[in-house]
């Protein structure tokens, strides 16, 4: 059964769907991550229903060669592609935990035991509106995985490609993403980039948040009175409990204090 994940803290649309009949799920091995690989399929086909299933009725019926079964071979983490009626949408595949299959090995060992992995669905390359609902929707699951395992994007080795796998020895000799990013001004160094900022988006400290609050205050001492306060607030005035400042601004209690004392003389 899939299922939609939306509890996660993220702006990504992400659900779950577990591949369990996959043999790389039921091998169930286990990883400490310490990065992220990115992959695209390399075959036109956007349609998250080719690669993933059941139908949780978003993705549309899947393909007779979906990944969740035996003898595929190969298993990712995660997968972005378009559900049923064109949505842009994340499914989680595997436990970000698990070992996947999705790197092969290089002379240098393989990114199966280290990286966290997921495939873009590719379209025919032409679209770049797909492209950059995609590219984002990969910045966001990186930044969110990045944030929860404690990994640098911008640090060396952590978020890369299948093919900076293969020039790093990890990986098999695939192109992927290099062969469309760029097409879109988009180089692996932009994405890491893009992904370090999308995490700092969504840390907030308390030194930040003190001053938005400010700011926020702030804007509230602005506002005018509402048309049904008017008549109140003018009345208050004549009666010396408030200067009629700020009707809209929130009232500290020291400021409660001297208003009440002001209407029990
Ligand atoms: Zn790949």
């Amino acid at each position: 059964m899939c299922t939609c994940a939306g509890g996660e803290k993220s702006r990504m649309n992400l659900h779950v769907c577990m591949l369990k009949e996959n043999d790389c799920y039921k091998a169930g091995r286990t990883i400490v991550p310490k990065g992220v690989m990115v992959h695209s399929t390399g075959a036109n086909n956007p349609n998250l229903r080719r690669y993933v299933g059941p139908d949780d009725g978003l993705l549309g019926e899947s393909s007779s060669r979906n990944w969740n079964q035996s003898g595929v071979g190969a298993c990712v983490h995660a997968f972005i592609g378009r559900q049923k009626d064109g949505t842009v949408a994340t499914y989680q595949t595997l436990p970000w935990t698990m070992r996947g299959w999705h790197s092969a090995s290089g002379p240098k060992g393989s990114a199966n035991n280290t990286h966290i992995s997921f495939e873009i669905c590719e379209d025919d390359l032409s679209d770049e509106t797909y492209f950059r609902a995609v590219y984002q929707e990969a910045v966001e699951l990186t930044a969110y995985l990045c944030q929860r395992y404690g990994l640098d994007p911008k640090a060396d080795g952590v978020v890369i490609c299948h093919q900076e796998g293969h020039q790093r020895g990890i990986a098999s000799n695939h192109a992927d993403v290099l062969h469309w990013f760029p097409m879109y001004g988009k180089s692996m160094d932009d994405f890491r980039a893009d992904v370090a900022q999308a995490m700092e988006e969504e840390t907030v400290t308390q030194e930040q948040f003190n001053k938005m609050m400010e700011v926020y205050l702030k804007s509230r001492t602005k506002l005018a009175t509402s048309d049904w306060a008017k008549e109140p607030l003018r009345q208050a005035v004549e009666r010396g409990f408030t200067d009629g400042t700020s009707p809209q601004g929130f009232a500290t209690r020291q400021e409660v204090a001297a208003m009440l004392n002001a209407a029990l003389k």
